[in-house]
């Protein structure tokens, strides 16, 4: 929607200047928006912080062969690419059970909640009750900052804001990430990777079966618990087609998207030419 000026009539019908009408609520809103998507960016980041906080050191090592099929132990972690290694660090605090039956992300409610400012705290909130699991999306329609997704198991659509656009990503491939919610949008929590076309034959049967194991050893599981339970499974099944089609093992979204501040220029640039 393109804004009025200040001293035009506002949008809503009122016969009052925009300025006397909805521009002070608008300009509330925009800076909300960026208070909250610079705390979801700070929360990024003081989670990842946060899982190498020495009290995870043993389940750290006991998760990562767990992730990624034996391909990093603890003995070879550093070889992991920044990639790899921040959806690592990302489904183990939002994903990963604890032996007491908590995840690390419930560790950090606990422990630093009280650290943060309120929109920070605000932010965790959501992200402890609506973030999705680390899982598959078929990516179905797109535009330039916008992927249409839907959940690969119950078809479930959601629109995920990304700057980026769908990088290398065709129609009908399957994008692995978590959906977090930031003010009025879904964002991915970290890096996405994704599945090509030729990789996804079977990995609805598989996924299937995983539902039909879960189902029988944890009855009232909801779909949630499934997915955090087996969504490492969407990682040892790219890794086993990567080894078959002899790439290397998790694709990247797109290893030659512009970084951050490009996007950030172009963006304002088109914003000129609307
Ligand atoms: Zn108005």
């Amino acid at each position: 929607m393109d804004k009025p000026g200040r001293n035009d009539l506002c949008y809503c019908g009122s016969g009052k200047k925009y300025k006397k009408c909805h521009m002070p609520i608008d300009q509330q809103k925009e800076k909300d928006k960026r208070d909250w998507i610079a705390a979801a960016q700070f929360l990024r980041r003081d989670l990842l912080k946060f899982a190498r906080d020495e009290r995870f050191a043993e389940a750290f090592a006991q998760a990562l062969p767990l992730y990624w099929n034996e391909l990093y132990t603890i003995d070879n972690a550093e070889e992991m690419s920044q990639d790899e290694a921040l959806r690592y660090f990302d489904w183990f605090m939002f994903d990963y059970t604890l032996p007491d039956g908590s995840r690390p992300i419930d560790t950090y409610y606990a422990d630093q909640r009280e650290e943060l400012s309120s929109v920070q705290q605000d932010v965790l909130d959501k992200w402890m009750a609506e973030a999705s699991a680390a899982w598959a999306y078929t990516l179905t329609d797109y535009d330039a900052e916008k992927l249409v997704l839907n959940d690969f198991m119950t078809g479930e659509t959601f629109d995920v804001h990304e700057p980026g656009g769908r990088g290398a990503v065709e129609i009908g491939e399957v994008i692995l990430s978590r959906l977090v919610p930031v003010y009025d949008h879904l964002e991915f929590s970290t890096t996405a990777a994704y599945l090509p076309a030729a990789e996804i034959t079977n990995l609805a049967e598989k996924l299937a079966k995983a539902k039909q194991a879960d189902g029988e050893a944890h009855p009232e599981a909801t779909q949630l618990d499934f997915m955090r339970r087996n969504n490492h499974l969407l990682i040892h099944h790219a890794l086993e087609e990567a080894k078959v089609q002899g790439r290397p093992p998790v694709a990247a979204l797109d290893p030659n998207r512009p970084d951050k501040a490009v996007q950030k220029v172009v963006h304002q640039v088109k914003k000129r030419f609307q």
